[in-house]
């Protein structure tokens, strides 16, 4: 058999599953965790804690199809302005409860698009923010930038506020393609605003291209990451399209008869990968490349790397308080997630509370198993004596799953004193293999292709 039979029979062109971006996965949340859970973990952070806030902004100019994202379309600002006030009153009530002696190393305000606030509004949105804990010196604040709702007045009102990175949506430049998802932006229009976030110190800048989109072929998504090279930009994402119109009602519009099939996808993801590597950036984890001296390959070549909701990242902060609508915390604890509309997020922060509605705490088998899965992510390997050395001999127990695992990957993995390593010519199956580690994972979890 060749490479491609055997990582066909691994699944690699059939099996849906997680993309591990926390474990447990999203769909263990259950709402035991509310208000009170989300109050108590922020109490207990330790002194000299960092916390990592991330701000989510559920509105957009535009509705692309493809996007997956909590966001709604919205025409004027009434309903941005409405919701800004309700997250100025939860970070009053988080700038109560966070105890002394908790900083703030990183933030990153998400979407929806960020950009679509105005200068006025990115200025009062950081003037609260910065009630909430002192800011580390070196911190870094991060931002997600449309390019179609972005000037240079709210540039500037980002850079004055500290943004020192920052990450913008290319997906692809075919026209055909970008029609096939109802999002046009061209490569000047984008080449203008990373031109403008560097005249502005803004130096790192990591853009998002998308495999598997309507109608992308090996000449078009060749030529999009050939044009996403001459941009330079620090770091580069590949994310595979998901498309989940079960949950995403939008991707209704995509044309599922254009999407490359399975193995066509897989073709698409290496020629990327050639190209970005042949141009000196370096593969970290699944999807994600940097340039050498990017801290992000300088942390996965120190051991440092790991995967959060944003994908992979050097945050090693204590905590990552999520704000906003559908924003997701995680704590030493577990996990929290606030009310996933803008209605009855703002119900209940009107209403005096925190919105979280939804999480888990986590048992010591789940931060093993989830410290586990995060190797495997990020590195490519499980180690057990590791594990132990964090956790405890509790650990021992997922000798079982790795020899599981290495019986049914026998030509993708070795398995050596309790260590599982997943080999180069695997690494595409990382999520499936993960999923030998899931002790929630079941076959009928609506998930995305595994490639
Ligand atoms: S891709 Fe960005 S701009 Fe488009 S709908 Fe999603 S969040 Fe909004």
């Amino acid at each position: 058999m060749d490479n491609i039979d055997k990582l066909t029979a691994a699944g690699l062109f059939t099996r849906n599953v997680p993309r591990y971006t926390s474990y447990p996965t999203a769909p263990q949340f259950h709402d035991g965790i509310g208000s009170e859970t989300f109050e108590n973990w922020v109490k207990t952070l330790p002194e000299g804690g960092k916390l990592s806030i991330y701000v989510h902004i559920p509105f957009c100019e535009r509705l692309c199809w493809f996007c997956a994202c909590r966001t709604q379309g919205v025409k004027s600002l009434t309903p941005v302005e409405a919701y800004l006030d309700v997250l100025k009153i939860e970070i009053a009530k988080l700038a109560e409860t966070i105890p002394e002696g908790v900083t703030i190393a990183r933030m990153h305000w998400g979407g929806g698009s960020p950009t679509i606030l105005q200068p006025d509004h990115i200025d009062s949105l950081m003037e609260a923010l910065r009630t909430l804990a002192p800011i580390d010196d070196d911190w870094e604040f991060s931002v997600e930038i449309d390019p179609a709702a972005v000037n240079d007045d709210k540039l500037d009102a980002l850079a004055r506020n500290g943004m020192n990175r920052a990450s913008i949506g290319v997906q692809d430049f075919d026209e055909r393609v970008q029609k096939s998802i109802g999002r046009l932006q061209s490569y000047e229009t984008t080449k203008g605003i990373v031109d403008g976030l560097r005249a502005r110190g803004v130096d790192s800048i990591n853009l998002d291209i998308v495999y598997g989109l309507p109608f992308q072929t090996s000449e078009s998504l060749g030529k999009t990451v050939d044009q996403v090279i001459e941009l330079n930009p620090d770091r580069v994402a590949l994310f595979g399209y998901a498309h989940v119109p079960w949950m995403a009602k939008r991707q209704k519009m995509i044309p599922e008869d254009a999407l490359p099939l399975p193995l066509e996808r897989f073709e698409l993801f290496n020629q990327a990968t050639e190209a970005l590597t042949g141009a000196g950036y370096v593969a970290l984890g699944i999807d994600h490349f940097a340039k050498p001296d990017d801290s992000l390959a300088i942390a996965a070549a120190e051991g440092r790397m790991r995967r959060n909701f944003q994908g992979y990242t050097d945050d090693l902060c204590t905590a990552l308080v999520g704000l906003g609508a559908s924003s997701i915390s995680r704590f030493p604890q577990g996990y929290a997630q606030n009310r996933a509309t803008t209605n009855a997020y703002s119900a209940e922060i009107n209403a005096g509370k925190f919105s979280a509605a939804r999480g888990i705490a986590m048992s010591l088998d789940d931060k093993i198993r989830s410290r586990a899965i995060e190797t495997l992510m990020c590195d490519f390997y499980v180690d057990i004596p590791e594990l132990k050395n964090e956790f405890g001999d509790f650990s021992a127990k997922l000798s079982k799953d790795l020899k599981k695992i290495h019986a049914e990957f026998a030509d993708f993995t070795t398995l050596e004193n309790d260590r599982l390593t997943l080999l180069p010519e695997g690494f595409h199956l990382a999520r499936i293999v993960a999923c030998g580690l899931d002790a929630y994972h079941t076959s009928a979890g609506k998930h995305s292709q595994a490639i």
